[in-house]
């Protein structure tokens, strides 16, 4: 765990939030500032700031938060519609919080290109 990392003390349960989804590797909780009907953030347990500082070690991992969104998706009845997967990465890519997170965004259409 990183000291003063938001969404680790949500994983110690420290930090309150909305949890939707929670094993020993993944935990999926509501976005305190929704962007769109459906907005959750999917997290690994252990801290690792950025896609940047993923190893191929990780690809597990990584495959494990995709699979948990697209469950969620189907569990917030937002899959057939269709929805969003984004990660944003390091300051130009917009991430405001360093610790890993996948957003699966849904209940709106998306437009594209992001800002
Ligand atoms: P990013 O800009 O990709 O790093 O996304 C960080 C997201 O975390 C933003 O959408 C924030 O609204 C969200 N966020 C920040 N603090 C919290 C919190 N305590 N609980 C839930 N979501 C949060
Ligand atoms: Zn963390």
């Amino acid at each position: 765990m990183a000291d003063e990392c938001i969404f680790c003390g949500i994983v110690n349960d420290e930090i309150p939030a909305k949890i939707v989804y929670r094993d020993d590797e993944v935990v999926a909780f509501e976005d305190i500032k929704p962007v769109a009907p459906v907005h959750i953030l999917v997290i690994p347990t252990r801290h690792i700031d950025s896609v940047r500082d993923l190893t191929r070690e990780d690809d597990a991992m990584l495959g494990k938060l995709i699979g948990t969104a697209n469950q969620l998706a189907k569990d917030k009845d937002i899959h057939d519609h269709g929805f969003r997967l984004n990660m944003n990465v390091g300051p130009n890519g917009g991430q405001t919080v360093y610790h890993l997170h996948v957003h699966l965004l849904g209940g709106r259409f998306m437009t594209w290109p992001p800002g």
